[in-house]
Parts: structure tokens; sequence; C-alpha cells
């Protein structure tokens, strides 16, 4: 596996590794890598020639500084990870190198963009959009490897694909969850052990739902899950949105689509958990 933090290095050893019309996957990553992102990876070895994974905190899609400020930073682990996993090129650039310039590009990418985390994290999904872009222009994948437990940012980054016409397939991964159900985050770590106790009870209430959902209908099977978290002293739901799978616009009853999720965040004590769940 070859560490490379310049972006001009990163070209030339991908255009070098890519000769003869080998696929090049890549896996763009904040770091402090887990088994959700190992998902992304060993999917991505298997399908492609070539593996790339950028492990880069951006600064630009973090709309609340002590959220960057207290991130974890596990570098040296990562890259033993990467190593690990049979990784042929680990992209880990300063912020320097990716932007030695200010990155000035506003993207308008229209209502799916705009609901849900568009609307309570003013400006991320733009410095989303500003990395992968550069990601995606630098390394020139065939393919591209996300995670579902973003369910929006996917939903995203297909529609930046869309409208600058980069020439490449969206792999969408199934979220990876510890044990007890909760989604593994990066951020878990920053959960206090009470919190952590109680915050599986995001997805059980999620599970139980669509049980729920069977007899009542979409305001108030909304209504449940939000009252059911809320009832925990250590919980508060930020936003939960049943919605259009492809959309992610609001429905109002169950009959309105055939692509149904529910896509919730939860403030864990002062941890912001996502997570989401099919419908249908
Ligand atoms: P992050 O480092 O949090 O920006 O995540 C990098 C990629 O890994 C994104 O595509 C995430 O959706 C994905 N990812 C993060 N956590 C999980 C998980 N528990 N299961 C599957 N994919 C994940």
């Amino acid at each position: 596996m070859r560490i490379i933090s310049s972006v001009e290095q990163l070209k030339q050893a991908v255009g070098v590794a890519r000769a003869g019309g080998r696929t090049v996957g890549l896996v763009p990553t904040m770091g402090a890598l887990h088994e959700g992102h190992k998902s992304l990876v060993d999917r991505a070895r298997r399908e492609c020639d070539v593996v790339v994974v950028s492990v880069f905190l951006n600064p630009t899609q973090f709309n609340n500084a002590d959220d960057l400020r207290t991130y974890p930073r596990t570098a040296e682990a990562d890259a033993a990870m990467l190593e690990a996993c049979d990784v042929d090129i680990a992209f880990m650039p300063t912020v320097d190198d990716i932007y030695p310039e200010p990155d000035t590009r506003v993207f308008h990418l229209g209502p799916v963009a705009e609901v849900m985390e568009g609307a309570m994290r003013p400006g991320h999904f733009n410095g989303v959009c500003q990395i992968v872009s550069k990601l995606f222009a630098m390394v020139e994948p065939d393919r591209a490897y996300f995670g579902e437990k973003d369910y929006q940012q996917i939903a995203v980054i297909r529609a930046m694909v869309k409208q600058l016409g980069f020439n490449l397939e969206i792999v969408p991964c199934p979220c990876v969850r510890e044990a007890d159900g909760l989604a593994k985050s990066s951020r878990n770590v920053r959960l206090t052990p009470v919190v952590r106790k109680v915050a599986p009870a995001i997805y059980r209430t999620l599970k139980e739902s669509l049980r729920f959902a069977e007899g009542h209908s979409l305001e108030q099977t909304h209504d449940w899950v939000v009252a059911t978290l809320n009832a925990y002293p250590e919980m508060e739901v930020e936003y939960f949105s049943i919605c259009d799978g492809i959309t992610l616009q609001p429905l109002d009853s169950w009959d309105q689509s055939d692509n149904i999720v529910g896509c919730i965040t939860v403030y864990c004590g002062d941890v912001r958990e996502i997570d989401n769940i099919r419908y249908k």
C-alpha cells in the first residue's frame, strides 16, 4: 500500500495503476475508521482492480466548530487497517493539499439537498460536494462507495454526479451496526457510558415502527417514533422524516409512494446520531 498526501502524486499513482484498463474504486472517508468503513473497502476490493481510500477530515463540511475540534483522529490506526484490507493507495492529504486556496464553489442541487441534514446543517452538503467532487476529479474512479447510514448524502452525491457529468457508478453499501443495533459511527466513541447504553433504542424503535406502521397512519407512526425516543431523558429527536426514498420529500400517507424511508437524527447527550429505516 502506498500512503500519499500530495494531489500530484495521487494522480500520477492512480494513472500508473489503472494502465491497461484496470478498474479503480474509490472509498472517501474522514478517518477514525471502523467496521462500517471496512465493509465499503472490502466491497471495493472485491469489485475493483485498484482500490483508493481517502482519509481526510474535511473542514468545509463541518457547520459546527466543536464537532470538528472533537472529531476523533486516528491516522496511524487508519493506515494499519487499510494496509490489512489490501488497499492499493491510501490518500491522506492535509487541508493545504486539498485547499491550497479556499473553495468558493456553491452547489445548487435542488430539493434533495434542502431537507433534513440540508436544513439542519447549513453548508454541510456544500462542503461534502466540494470534497467529493475534488476527489472524483483527482482519482477518476469507475466506482465510488458510500454507506447507506448517510442515506441523504448518497442522494445528494448522485444529484451532484448528474449535474457535473461525472462518468462513474455510485455504489450504496448497507449500514454496519454494533451487536445491539447502534449504527457504527466514528462519533460513537464520544458517547458517555450511560448514553451508550440507551442509544440502541434508536434502531430498535425504528424496527418496531415497521410493525406499528402496519396498523397506523404515517403521521401516527412518525409521532410514535418521536415520542418513544423522547421518553428517554438522555435522548432528543432533532427530526424524523418519513419520506420518498428518491426525492426525500416528506410524505403524508403510506400509499403516496412505493419507495419509503424514515430518516432520523437524535441527540444522544451532545452527540448527534443519524440512522434510517426502509418502510417499503
Ligand atoms: P465518514 O468517515 O463518516 O465520512 O464515512 C465515510 C463513508 O463510510 C460514508 O460513505 C459513510 O456513509 C460510510 N459509513 C460510515 N459509517 C458506516 C456504517 N456504520 N455502515 C456503513 N457505512 C458507513
